[in-house]
């Protein structure tokens, strides 16, 4: 049974590229954060822990998951399916942890949608511009230039998601970002006074679009 003493649930959200996981590794060091871990069908990058990072399993063991009702929410994310089990989020909310995810806009929407009695605080990830954008991508897929042209299209459906969100923030710099979204966890925590400018965040998510 949820309580006053139950951790929060706080998802980040964004379209590929834009320093999301980053950030969720940054607010995880905070007192009392943790990451939920996901359970993926892709194959672990060479820089990436299993059972830290993802629980990387098969199509068939992620099926059966599906089919014993073990995810909290689970998406299909280029080509590949991501979930949470439901199970250790709850154990960390009842425990008082806050719990952040860096999932998708679909498993978003699922959580947001289960109406759950734990309080949740979504934030979108936005980049400062599509050449930005086009030159992370770039880096990190240095190998196959297409791969970030593919997710620059991805960004275009991605981005209009954004309006679902309680609050997006865009990352110029990943400290500035950062202790954006600090900011606004602790102001809704302790019901403090919230530094956003939704007008500024249409205007940019305008020229993103445009
Ligand atoms: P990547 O393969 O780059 O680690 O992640 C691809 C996308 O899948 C990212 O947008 C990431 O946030 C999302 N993702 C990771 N885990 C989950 C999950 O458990 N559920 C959902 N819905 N999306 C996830």
């Amino acid at each position: 049974m949820p309580t006053d003493n139950d951790g929060i649930m706080i998802i980040l959200s964004s379209p590929s590229g834009a320093g999301k996981t980053t950030l969720v590794n940054m607010l995880s060091k905070l007192e009392n954060f943790e990451i939920s871990i996901s359970h993926t069908t892709r194959l672990p990058r060479p820089n990436e822990i299993p059972n830290q990072d993802y629980y990387f399993v098969s199509e068939e063991k992620f099926r059966r998951l599906i089919k014993d009702q073990e995810f909290l929410e689970y998406a299909k994310v280029f080509n590949n399916y991501y979930g949470t089990t439901r199970t250790p989020v709850i154990d960390k909310l009842n425990k008082g942890k806050n719990v952040l995810f860096d999932i998708d806009w679909q498993g978003a929407d699922q959580i947001k949608n289960k109406k759950l009695d734990y309080k949740l605080i979504t934030f979108f990830i936005l980049p400062p511009s599509r050449e930005v954008l086009f030159e992370r991508l770039s880096n990190r897929d240095m190998k196959d230039k297409l791969i970030a042209e593919e997710r620059m299209k991805q960004f275009s459906h991605d981005v209009l998601h954004w309006i679902n969100y309680d609050y997006v923030v865009i990352n110029e710099s990943l400290e500035i970002c950062y202790s954006k979204i600090y900011n606004l966890i602790n102001a809704i925590i302790n019901n403090g006074p919230k530094d956003y400018d939704e007008n500024y965040i249409r205007e940019h998510v305008e020229k993103l679009t445009s």
